[in-house]
């Protein structure tokens, strides 16, 4: 029996910075795609004697996360060497923070306003990231390969408190955080490239005991792999502990491959560093008074537009959601609404996550590159909210302007799409769908009711989907009179 085991998860989240220069050179921090080697100096590639310089702007994004964390700042911070001996970091050392981290004791709430959990933050503090080694056959033998590029890249550490009681709390930690990144414009968030990696730290406990043996699960960069990669590793600790196995404190990776956690190595500990101030570098001080200046320049966070676009547009809770999970297509949503009038906030909101989502998807583009202005989406939603243009012509438009980037007007003028509300035109093409539907009219006459939106869509077809809908059922209804008394005899 191994009675109640209950997980116990924490989260270290590093994000790359998004800096012009690195953390503590002037080589660019815009190192994707560049040739190997290329952005390196001296200092970032490990010369002795090369002396390091503190990136101001890394230490102001680093500050504004603590701050919107809700931790409390240091005011006086320092840096640490950290041993470190792979290649990957020629120095043999890592600049980093161990002992005056820049923000500690702060918080992250999770989940929406009616039903939230608080996760604690530990620290966040500020270091360097690593080269990156690749292990390749070159000339028939095995060599590996290292690049400085991402060397000395501005790195933000982000450590958990291990809060979380489930794989989906842990993903919704990892989303939350990279939201909130990408709103304050620290990070791009862009997991794939590995701007953010998460670290785990897991363990099982039985009701009123300490947490077992703990393990780590290193580098994960998608929301699926952080879940999936726990569910596992929940599931391996349950197995041993009922087996009666002892487990070891380690360190292992995920294998996406093998949809399985492998051991690494066994676990680090701060003594296996001997971290030691860091000589080369001045102490951070922060005045009350800068602090109290980026506190008060924060930008809005997701959870403080979701409820503000409620309050303000009336979308729905879900809708918000949708809307804030990016930043962009919030921003989007505002701008299209302000344009969109007499439509409401819920017509935009439908009109934003559903077509234009779709077709951001199809076309595999970004909000960014729209070849039309938010003010252009709003106003043919004004069309359609004011029965200008038809839904299903509406929907034309939106593809066309993905197309050409020509105003609503434009097209909705150029593909003839206006709707018919011309009472005799729409009356001639009614009468011809009737006498061309005998079968159909009988029915609607013997009191089948839903008949006569057969009628209407036949109409609407006519029209080559311009007629105005509520004027045709009125023109039909005038035409046919009212539906007689149900039929006894089965339909058809
Ligand atoms: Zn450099």
């Amino acid at each position: 029996m191994t009675g109640e085991l209950v997980p116990v998860i924490g989260l270290e989240v590093h994000a790359q910075l998004l800096t012009q220069s690195k953390m503590f050179c002037g080589c660019s921090a815009a190192y994707a795609n560049a040739a190997p080697n290329t952005h390196c100096c001296d200092l970032c590639s490990g010369m002795p004697g090369a002396l390091p310089v503190i990136n101001q702007r890394a230490v102001e994004m680093t500050l504004m996360t603590a701050l919107a964390l809700h931790c409390e700042v240091a005011q006086i911070s320092k840096f640490d060497r950290k041993n470190y001996s792979y290649p990957d970091l020629p120095k043999g050392y890592q600049i980093s923070q161990y002992e005056q981290p820049i923000g500690v004791q702060g918080w992250l709430d999770l989940g929406d306003e009616m039903l939230s959990t608080r996760c604690g933050i530990i620290r966040v503090h500020l270091e360097e990231d690593t080269g990156k080694t690749s292990h390749v056959s070159l000339d028939g033998s095995d060599v590996s390969l290292v690049d400085y590029n991402r060397c000395g890249i501005p790195l933000m550490e982000i450590v958990g408190a291990p809060d979380l009681k489930s794989p989906e709390a842990a993903r919704d930690f990892f989303s939350t955080l990279r939201q909130i990144l990408m709103y304050l414009g620290v990070c791009d968030g862009n997991l794939q490239e590995g701007s953010m990696r998460a670290d785990l730290n897991v363990s099982l406990r039985k009701a009123d005991r300490e947490p077992g043996v703990k393990v780590e699960v290193k580098n994960l960069n998608s929301f699926r792999s952080v879940q999936r990669a726990l569910e596992y590793e929940i599931e391996r600790q349950r197995e041993a502990v009922s087996a009666g196995h002892p487990l070891v404190q380690e360190t292992r990776g995920w294998s996406e491959a093998r949809d399985a956690t492998i051991a690494q190595r066994t676990k680090e500990y701060a003594d296996d560093y001997r971290y030691f101030p860091e000589p080369d570098l001045p102490l951070i001080t922060f005045s009350a008074d800068r602090v109290a200046e980026i506190r008060q320049s924060l930008p809005e966070m997701p959870a403080e537009k979701r409820s503000r676009l409620r309050r303000e547009y009336g979308i729905t809770a879900e809708a918000a959601h949708v809307l804030t999970a990016d930043l962009a297509l919030s921003d989007f949503f505002e701008a299209a609404a302000l344009a969109a009038s007499p439509a409401t906030g819920m017509e935009v909101a439908n009109w934003s996550h559903g077509d234009l989502l779709r077709l951001l998807h199809e076309s595999q583009s970004e909000i960014a590159s729209l070849p039309f202005s938010a003010a252009d989406f709003g106003r043919l939603i004004a069309l359609v909210s004011g029965a200008r243009i038809s839904n299903a012509a509406g929907k034309q438009v939106l593809e066309a302007m993905f197309e050409t980037g020509e105003g609503p007007e434009t097209i909705v003028e150029r593909l003839n799409l206006s709707q018919m509300d011309d009472n005799e035109a729409l009356t001639e093409i009614v009468k011809t769908v009737i006498s061309e539907n005998p079968g159909v009219v009988t029915d609607y006459r013997r009191g089948k009711a839903a008949a006569l939106n057969v009628l209407l869509g036949k109409t609407i077809k006519a029209s080559g989907g311009r007629a105005n809908p509520s004027v045709v059922r009125s023109i039909l209804e005038n035409e046919l009179g009212l539906p007689g008394p149900p039929s006894e005899s089965p339909a058809g």
